[in-house]
């Protein structure tokens, strides 16, 4: 990120709280550049584009969008879509698995909500073999997030969780994981979080990003790669070599849909795992301004689409 765009990820982050801005980009933002990140609003638009990725050879993340869901019964109803959904890739075979955030499945209401959620999400997944992944929120969440994971683990081998490395606690966040052989996801960290809790420096957040994946690397479990970083990836795959661990098995790469296609592409090629994580619903508003925030060139992208048609 250059001197420019970290003021510039701040307000479009800020800006995202506008009630005004919510309703013009929620309005006209699918027409414009949403669908470049999202693959529509329903499951039928999710299980095409799903289809297609697993047919050139993509593994599929899936994730209803929404987040910080205040009342009880829209939290269930949720749970039960992603239920069906798991249902659903398992009657058509699909290579496809599911990624959650605590928050849209009762966080914020009461963590017990959550894990009786969860769970439910987890052991419908595991009748079919599947893995689940509950994302990485706001720092605040951290703590709950990592105790209903270890809760589901003590039941479930199939649920995974996320690290941010622009966090400092990660790095130990990580190493109390360690015993469980975890499948966790790393990551840099999409949320605007305050110098006391994270890394202000960018290269900070890379170096912690490289110190995580080659401590995940070198302990049992599933690390999942999450980055469109070349130099972070062309790291992991060294690493990974170097120590003997293999292409498949022990590791993937994980991108964003509508990001670094051509560099996912190339990753296929040589061999390795990669999962497109496609995100699908009609609360695309959030997600589409942390994509916008992480590059601000997107912007721009997104901007055009107004004009171009
Ligand atoms: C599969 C997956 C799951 C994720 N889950 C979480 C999560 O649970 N919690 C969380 O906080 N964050 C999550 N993230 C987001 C992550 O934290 C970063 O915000 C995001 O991946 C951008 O960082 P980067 O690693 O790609 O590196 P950066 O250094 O930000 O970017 C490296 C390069 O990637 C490309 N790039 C990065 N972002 C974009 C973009 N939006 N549009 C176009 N090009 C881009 C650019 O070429 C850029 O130079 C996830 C990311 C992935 C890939």
């Amino acid at each position: 990120m250059s001197a420019l765009d970290r003021p510039l990820r701040g307000a479009i982050l800020a800006a995202a709280d506008n009630a005004a801005v919510r309703s013009a980009v929620t309005r006209y933002g699918m027409r414009l550049g949403a669908r470049r990140f999202v693959a529509g609003q329903t499951a039928e638009e999710f299980m095409a584009v799903a289809r297609a990725a697993n047919a050139q050879g993509f593994a599929v993340a899936s994730t209803i969008l929404g987040e910080s869901v205040g009342d009880r019964e829209e939290t269930l109803e949720i749970t039960r879509r992603y239920c069906v959904l798991l249902r659903s890739f398992a009657e058509e075979g699909l290579d496809a698995n599911v990624a959650f955030k605590l928050t849209h499945v009762g966080l914020d209401i009461d963590s017990a909500l959550a894990l009786d959620n969860a769970s439910q999400i987890v052991a419908a997944a595991a009748e079919s073999g599947r893995t689940v992944r509950m994302d990485m929120e706001q720092s605040r969440y951290v703590d709950r997030t990592l105790d209903i994971f270890r809760r589901l683990r003590e039941r479930y081998d199939n649920v995974g969780f996320v690290l941010q490395s622009y966090l400092y606690r990660s790095a130990d966040d990580l190493a109390s994981a360690l015993p469980l052989a975890p499948n966790v996801r790393i990551v840099k960290g999409a949320y605007l979080e305050p110098p006391d809790v994270a890394y202000p420096d960018k290269r900070e957040v890379d170096s912690n990003y490289v110190r995580l994946l080659e401590t995940a690397l070198s302990h049992d479990g599933y690390t999942a790669v999450a980055t469109h970083d070349p130099a972070m990836i062309a790291h992991a795959a060294e690493f990974a070599a170097a120590r003997g661990v293999p292409k498949q098995g022990r590791f993937e790469f994980q991108m964003l849909y509508g990001i670094a296609t051509g560099l996912a592409r190339t990753l296929l090629e040589r061999g390795y795992r990669v999962r497109l994580s496609i995100p699908f619903g009609e609360y695309w508003f959030p997600y589409l301004m942390r994509r916008l925030a992480e590059r601000p060139a997107n912007l721009a992208f997104f901007l055009k689409g107004a004009f171009s048609r």
